[in-house]
């Protein structure tokens, strides 16, 4: 699927897209950040001015960009201040904020649950915690799910976990809950933790409320900018991340997401023809990204 997905540097359609892009929405682990979660590193986590070089370039030109994670509000806030945007997308999709520190304004997605579907003071990550998601899951497929820790904590909507199976077969097991409820495969982890499958490498899988999504999440922030998707991009490295391209005119994937089933299963089911590639991993595909960006908006 790498050779058929053409490159975003070397692509006079991509260059065309990217000269209306105003907005970047960006994934953080396995995309933005090295091995360990730095910025001032290289795809292969030696110290580096790459990516941090490639962030100032694009605030000097006056662009947006808003990290989209599957990483909880408290950590988007404090790395979006430290990095100088102005917003972002946690759990998931989940939490949409505008504004950093004190100064914000927040919303919660709960996706296509009707009126009534949270008790009083329910938080959706409490809810699904009610239907016991997790130890349905961990019941069904024992030895291929388990509860993500630390991160598993101070959760607000999204329920994390880390496993090794088909998206399919979580599926599978969250549709027999009186919830409705979506399996999403939110990219690949380096640590095993307790699993003891060795068939796949692990993955970060959210369960979140029927509908919640990256890209849905991307879709309501746009609106609120006053912009449109051939106004934005994004780029990731995960399955969920591919489905951005379903809300931006162009998507870009850094070369380390090819190694994710998820990735060529849904490159070969869908087709689209606003995905596009890097030729670097991690933060270095990051930094080509933004250099191809920087050179269609001159
Ligand atoms: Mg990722």
């Amino acid at each position: 699927m790498r050779t058929g997905t053409p490159l975003i540097t070397d692509d006079p359609r991509a260059a065309e897209a990217l000269a209306s892009i105003r907005v970047l929405y960006t994934d953080l682990d396995g995309t933005l950040v090295a091995k360990g979660g730095s910025v001032l590193a290289d795809a292969d986590a030696r110290p580096s001015l790459v990516v941090a070089e490639a962030i100032v370039a694009l605030a000097r030109a006056g662009v947006a960009v808003v990290p989209v994670s599957g990483r909880g509000r408290l950590q988007l806030r404090e790395l979006t201040q430290l990095l100088g945007w102005d917003g972002y997308i946690a759990e998931a999709g989940g939490i949409i904020v505008h504004g950093t520190g004190l100064d914000f304004e927040a919303h919660m997605d709960t996706g296509g649950w009707p009126e009534g579907t949270l008790a009083a003071d329910e938080t959706p990550f409490r809810a699904i915690n009610r239907v016991g998601a997790a130890e349905a899951l961990i019941e069904a497929l024992p030895g291929r799910i388990e509860q993500y820790a630390p991160w598993q904590l101070d959760r607000e909507v999204s329920l994390l976990l880390r496993g090794c199976l088909d998206a399919a077969e979580g599926q599978a097991v969250l549709d027999t809950l009186p919830l409705p409820l979506d399996f999403v495969d939110n990219g690949m982890l380096r640590n095993y933790g307790t699993l003891t499958c060795r068939d796949m490498p692990p993955h970060a899988y959210h369960v979140v409320p029927r509908g919640v999504s990256k890209t849905r999440a991307i879709s309501l922030d746009l609106a609120w900018r006053g912009l449109d998707r051939t106004q934005a991009a994004a780029i990731g490295d995960s399955a969920t991340d591919l489905q951005m391209a379903d809300a931006v005119g162009v998507l870009a994937l850094v070369d380390n997401a090819f190694g994710s089933n998820g990735v060529t299963n849904g490159l070969e089911a869908t087709p689209r023809d606003n995905v596009w590639r890097t030729q670097a991993e991690r933060g270095e595909g990051w930094a080509e990204f933004a250099g191809a960006w920087l050179a269609a908006l001159r």
